[in-house]
């Protein structure tokens, strides 16, 4: 398994499309399908388990950047068969089988020559995946397809205001994993309540502010969108990329709040992981 602990970052290809190649570089790798088995299990928080898989099939995996994800299959209900994506000359073909059961998770940093591959999952009740990651045991499988390709963000700015839900904790622990020393971060992160935070990489000169829920459901507030905006009114100086991932609306507020302080499409990438009520979300939707 290929991996890059240090390697320059990545985001959704989504967020890559309309940036210039000098800001964000898409590198594409080869499309594989994997069958992988779950070697142990890790509780991150009381709503968040680490799930490492491996298995031969984890051979020639490479993933870059921070926002790097795959598409992982379960089966439809804990026990029961898996359908696995189908590849032919390196396109997905049963795409429209009814029996697969995929949602898009993000690949964790893990050690070079590491024959595992981490994937940090929200448990909640609402859907297959969150479930799954409830009762997730070690000697389950799932599948994986991707990443598709990595995307190169910049490492080189002098601050990064950092946001996201528990959905996207996963990437930014990879943030966290990748920024030199000199960099400074600033990050919202919002959970569901005091004790649901994350332990967080040192190493980095980093403010971190935890917005909690407090009984709101999640994707019910305007916590995130509300505390970029307050850090807005005064904008570091220097150089700034901002970097943004969970609930879809919540998302867009942010991305509404950073083009009102005037800051161009340069400096940010953003990506709505989720939206409330949608099963399986399409983040490359315009909406996301
Ligand atoms: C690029 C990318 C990377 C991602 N990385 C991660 C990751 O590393 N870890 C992770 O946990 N998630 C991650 N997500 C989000 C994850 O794919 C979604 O949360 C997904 O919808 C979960 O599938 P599900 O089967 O549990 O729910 P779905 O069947 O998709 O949705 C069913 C219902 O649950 C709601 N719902 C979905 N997610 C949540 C949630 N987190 N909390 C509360 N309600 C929810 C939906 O709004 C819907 O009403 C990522 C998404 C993208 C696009």
């Amino acid at each position: 398994m290929t991996a890059a602990p240090t390697a320059p970052g990545t985001t959704a290809p989504s967020a890559l499309a309309e940036r210039p190649a000098d800001v964000v570089r898409r590198v594409p790798l080869p499309l594989a399908a994997r069958r992988l088995t779950v070697q142990r299990v890790e509780e991150l928080s009381p709503t968040m388990r680490r799930v490492a898989l491996g298995g031969p099939d984890l051979d020639g995996f490479e993933a870059h950047g921070p926002a790097d994800h795959v598409k992982v299959f379960f089966p439809e209900e804990p026990g029961s068969e898996l359908t696995m994506p189908v590849l032919t000359e390196g396109r997905w073909v049963n795409r429209d089988d009814a029996t697969l059961v995929y949602r898009d998770y993000t690949v964790r940093t893990v050690a070079a020559g590491s024959d595992e591959l981490l994937i940090d999952m929200v448990v909640h009740e609402h859907g297959p995946a969150g479930r799954w990651a409830a009762q997730a045991e070690p000697g389950q499988v799932l599948g994986t397809l991707g990443p598709r390709g990595s995307a190169i963000m910049p490492l080189d700015r002098d601050t990064y205001l950092l946001a996201a839900d528990e959905t996207g904790v996963p990437a930014l622990l990879n943030w966290f994993d990748r920024l030199p020393e000199e960099a400074y971060v600033r990050a919202f992160v919002e959970v569901g309540e005091p004790g649901h935070e994350v332990d967080l990489p040192g190493g980095v000169r980093a403010e971190v502010t935890w917005l909690y829920r407090n009984g709101t459901p999640a994707g019910g507030t305007t916590l995130l969108q509300d505390a970029v905006g307050a850090a807005l009114v005064q904008p570091p100086t220097g150089s700034l990329w901002a970097w943004a991932a969970g609930e879809a609306s919540a998302v867009r507020a942010i991305r509404a709040h950073l083009a009102a302080a005037g800051m161009g499409r340069d400096s940010y990438a953003m990506t709505g992981y989720w939206r409330r009520g949608v099963a399986n979300f399409d983040h490359h939707s315009p909406d996301a």
